[in-house]
C-alpha cells in the first residue's frame, strides 16, 4: 500500500487540467458511466432525455452533446457555416460559401492543448482576428462586422484570455445587429451557465468532466435552431466528435448532481478549506499566502503562495519542480512562478491531501 494519500501517487492542484485526468467524479457518477457499458442504449434516446436536463439547468431553448468542448469548438463553427444543409455539411471541411470567417478577439485565442484556431479552421471557416492581445473595443468588433462573410463571433470566457475583459452582453448584442451568431466558449464555466445563457449567445459550449466531474463530455446549450445544426453534423465531420453512451448516461448523473447542488454550502465548504490552507501555508518561513478570488467569477478562491527565495530557500519555479517531481507527486498551477506565485486549486481534494500538500512545503523548505 502506497502511504500517499491519493491512491495514483498524484495530488492536482492545478485545477481541471486534460493531461492528469481533469476532474474525479463521485460515486454515482462513476456507476452511472460503468453501467452504461453493459447495456444498449438508443443514443437519440438519450440525447433527448440529456436535452431536457440541459434545459432545466441553464436555461436554454435547446441542448445536444459532442465528445468534449474542443469538438464543440469546430461543431457550432460548422453549424454556423452550414446550417442544416446536407450537402454543405457532407462537403466539409471544404467549404464554399459565401461566409466562412469566424471573428475571434486577438486575447481569445486561447491554447487549451490545441490552438482554439485550429478548432475553427477544422470545420473548414477561416479565422478573422480582432484586436490586439492587449485590448479590443466594441468599436474594433463593429468594424469586422462590416466586413463580408463574416459566419460567426467566437468569445470565450476562461481565465486563459488575455486583455481587458469585453462586456459579454454588448458583444452580443452588436453581432446580433450585424445578424452575426454568437459562440461562447465557456468550458469551465458551469457554475456560471445561466449567466451566460442571458447573454443571448446563440451556442454555449461547457466541458462536462471540468467543475461537473462527468466523464469527458462536451455540452451545448442554446438557441434551437442553431442546436439543430450542430446536430446535423452528426452525418458529417461530427461523426468523429460524438458523445458515447456511457458519456451521457454519466453526463445525465453529473447534471441531477448539479441540479440538487447545495451552492451556498459547497462556497462555504471550498472557502474553509482554502483559509484553512492558507493559514498553515503563512506559518512556513518564506511564504505569503492569501486566498485568491477566480478571475472569471467562478465561486471559489484558490490559496496564492507568494515564494522568498532568499528565505524559503529556493524559488518559485524550482519549488513547483520539487512538487512535481517526488511523491506523491503534487501538480499547481505555475504560470506566475516567474513572479514567484503558486497557485493551488484545492476543489476536488480530500483533506489529507491538502494536509499532503502542506507538509511537502513545509519539508522542500527544509531541504
Ligand atoms: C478545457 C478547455 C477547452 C477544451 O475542452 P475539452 O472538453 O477538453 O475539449 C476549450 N476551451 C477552453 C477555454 C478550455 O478551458
Amino acid at each position: 500500500m502506497s502511504h500517499s494519500p491519493a491512491s495514483s501517487g498524484l495530488i492536482n492542484a492545478r485545477g481541471t487540467f486534460t493531461p492528469l485526468g481533469v476532474s474525479r467524479s463521485s460515486a454515482a457518477i462513476a456507476h452511472a458511466t460503468a453501467n452504461a457499458l453493459s447495456e444498449f442504449h438508443k443514443i437519440s434516446d438519450l440525447q433527448i432525455t440529456l436535452e431536457s436536463a440541459l434545459q432545466k439547468w441553464s436555461g436554454a431553448e435547446a441542448g445536444f452533446a459532442t465528445h468534449c468542448t474542443a469538438a464543440s469548438i469546430t461543431l457550432a463553427v460548422a453549424a454556423c457555416l452550414t446550417s442544416t444543409d446536407q450537402e454543405a455539411i457532407a462537403s466539409l471541411p471544404h467549404y464554399d460559401g459565401a461566409h466562412r470567417k469566424v471573428l475571434i478577439p486577438a486575447g481569445h485565442c486561447v491554447n487549451y492543448g490545441q490552438s482554439i484556431l485550429q478548432a475553427i479552421r477544422l470545420s473548414g471557416a477561416k479565422p478573422y482576428i480582432v484586436g490586439s492581445e492587449h485590448s479590443y473595443s466594441l468599436q474594433d468588433l463593429e468594424e469586422a462586422l462590416k466586413a463580408d462573410g463574416i459566419a460567426a463571433l467566437l468569445l470565450v470566457s476562461s481565465r486563459l484570455t488575455k486583455g481587458d475583459a469585453i462586456d459579454f452582453n454588448a458583444a452580443v448584442a452588436l453581432a446580433h445587429s450585424y445578424s452575426v451568431p454568437v459562440i461562447l466558449d465557456a468550458a469551465a464555466q458551469d457554475f456560471r451557465v445561466r449567466e451566460l445563457v442571458e447573454t443571448d449567445a446563440d451556442l454555449i459550449l461547457i466541458s462536462a468532466q471540468k467543475y461537473m466531474a462527468a466523464p469527458t463530455t462536451g455540452l451545448i446549450v442554446g438557441k434551437a435552431s442553431h442546436i439543430a445544426a450542430v446536430k446535423a453534423q452528426e452525418a458529417g465531420i461530427g461523426r468523429a466528435m460524438k458523445a458515447s453512451k456511457e458519456a451521457l448516461m454519466g453526463a445525465l448523473a453529473a447534471l441531477e448532481e448539479r441540479l440538487s447542488l447545495d451552492l451556498s454550502a459547497w462556497k462555504a465548504e471550498q472557502s474553509e478549506k482554502a483559509h484553512h490552507f492558507v493559514t498553515s501555508a503563512n506559518e512556513i518561513k518564506g511564504i505569503t499566502a492569501w486566498a485568491e478570488p477566480d478571475s472569471t467569477g467562478l465561486p471559489f478562491d484558490r490559496p496564492c503562495l507568494k515564494v522568498d527565495s532568499d528565505l524559503y530557500g529556493c524559488s518559485a519555479t524550482e519549488l513547483a519542480d520539487r512538487l512535481r517531481n517526488s511523491s506523491p507527486y503534487i501538480w499547481v498551477i505555475d504560470h506566475l512562478a516567474e513572479q514567484s506565485l503558486l497557485l493551488f486549486e484545492l476543489v476536488p481534494l480530500k483533506q489529507e491531501e491538502c494536509k499532503a500538500i502542506l507538509d511537502r512545503l513545509a519539508v522542500s523548505q527544509r531541504d
